[in-house]
Order: structure tokens, then C-alpha cells, then sequence
């Protein structure tokens, strides 16, 4: 299902980020504050913005919140109220509803109300922080499952001027070069004479062990 029109409940810093970005992309973005100056600062780059307590349900009503695609609830602190407009939302019809948690019960308890997304961000942004700092070839990563994960590696030193076949991370690790990101341009499934450039970034698929395994080498 294609989304066109986000509601975002709480205009903070989680919120307002969410809600430039999607302005940048080209949705149209309700933003919702009980906060008079959070709105404010925020009325002349979402598409509206509105004063209103997002735990009243006239209120979610009256400003339309059921004709949104899709609810983000961004407040932080006051986990009532969070969970409360999260409900409202689910209740008024909203098709997909997705809430940031402050903590794991926070979480647990969003996600018994079928929240169809709960969001750590700031326990997941640790994790990644922490894979980063141990890892200094590791740019990104996503993971696939608990077992398999996609990551972007930066080509060190030690692998400029080898081709994909010489560095062999599939023969040698299990885990397989599926791009390579170059200044000139993407090459997605690179073949087995591609060569490496310091600074590149292979794209590479595998088992954590695997991935962990090829960046102990390269690291
Ligand atoms: P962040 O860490 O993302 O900055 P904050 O807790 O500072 O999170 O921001 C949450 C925002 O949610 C605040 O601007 C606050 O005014 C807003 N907020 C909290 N409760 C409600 C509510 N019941 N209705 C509408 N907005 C709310």
C-alpha cells in the first residue's frame, strides 16, 4: 500500500525530523503539537501544523486524523500520552500506526496494541553506533534476519587493485560482493574482475559470521 498523507503526533526532535524528510520527498505531512512554539517552528515546513492534545479524541477527529494513510507518534517522555494517541489512532481508522518507545516496556505495551511499528530510536541508533565504532571499514548495515545481514564495508589499503576474484570474500568466507559503490557510478552484481579502489564500497550479503569474518580481515 502506497502512502500519501502522514499525521505526525508530537513535534520534537524525533518528529520534526521525520516530518522535513517526508516534505523533502514530496508527502503531505500534518503535524500535531500541544506545544504552541513546536508548531510554531514548524508551520512554515509541513504541509500544516496544528495546536491540539493529540489524548483527546474529539480533537484527533475534528482535525481529520482518520483520513491519514499513515500515524506517527513521536512524543517522548509521556508515555500516557503516547500510548493513548497511538489507541486513538488505531481506533479512528488510521491505516498504519507507527510509535516510538522511550523504553522496552513502552514497546511491549505498544506493541500488544498492534502499533504496527514500534521504533527504539535511540537503543537501535547505540547498537549501530557501537557495530561502528568496533568495526572501522563498517559504514552501514541492515539486518535481514536474526541470522543474515546486508553490509556496506569501505574498501581499505589493503584491498586497492584486487579484483572481486582475488579478494574472493565468497570463497574464502561464505559471504558474496552483491554491489560496488565507485565516485563514477554503482556497479550492482560486480563480476569477478572488477577491481577495488581504496575509498570504494562493496555492498556485501552474508551471515553475521561471515560478515564478521571478512571485516576482521580487511579491518
Ligand atoms: P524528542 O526526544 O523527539 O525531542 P520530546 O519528548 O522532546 O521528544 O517531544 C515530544 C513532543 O510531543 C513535544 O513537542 C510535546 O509537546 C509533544 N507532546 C507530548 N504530549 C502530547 C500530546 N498529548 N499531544 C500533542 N503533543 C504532545
Amino acid at each position: 500500500m502506497k502512502m500519501n498523507q502522514f499525521v505526525i503526533i508530537g513535534l520534537g526532535r524525533f518528529g520534526a525530523s521525520i516530518g522535513k524528510e517526508l516534505i523533502e520527498l514530496g508527502y503531505e505531512v500534518l503535524g500535531v503539537d500541544r506545544d504552541e512554539e513546536k508548531v510554531q517552528e514548524m508551520s512554515g515546513i509541513l504541509t500544516h501544523a496544528v495546536i491540539a492534545d493529540a489524548t483527546d479524541e474529539d480533537t484527533l477527529r475534528s482535525i481529520g486524523a482518520r483520513n491519514f494513510d499513515c500515524g506517527v507518534v513521536a512524543i517522548g517522555d509521556d508515555v500516557q500520552a503516547s500510548i493513548l494517541a497511538a489507541i486513538l489512532l488505531k481506533e479512528l481508522g488510521v491505516k498504519k500506526v507507527v510509535a516510538k518507545a522511550v523504553s522496552e516496556l513502552h514497546g511491549r505495551v505498544l506493541e500488544r496494541m498492534d502499533v504496527d511499528r514500534v521504533i527504539y530510536p535511540e537503543r537501535d541508533m547505540g547498537i549501530r553506533v557501537a557495530h561502528q565504532l568496533v568495526s572501522p571499514n563498517l559504514l552501514d548495515y541492515i539486518e535481514l534476519s536474526d541470522k543474515y545481514t546486508i553490509a556496506e564495508l569501505g574498501v581499505p589499503a589493503c584491498l586497492a587493485g584486487k579484483s572481486i576474484e582475488e579478494t574472493n570474500p565468497r570463497g574464502r568466507y561464505g559471504c558474496s560482493i552483491v554491489a560496488l559503490n565507485k565516485p563514477k557510478g554503482m556497479i550492482v552484481a560486480p563480476t569477478a574482475t572488477d577491481t577495488l579502489a581504496e575509498g570504494d564500497v562493496m555492498v556485501v550479503i552474508g551471515t553475521n559470521e561471515q560478515i564478521e569474518a571478512f571485516q576482521d580481515a580487511i579491518g
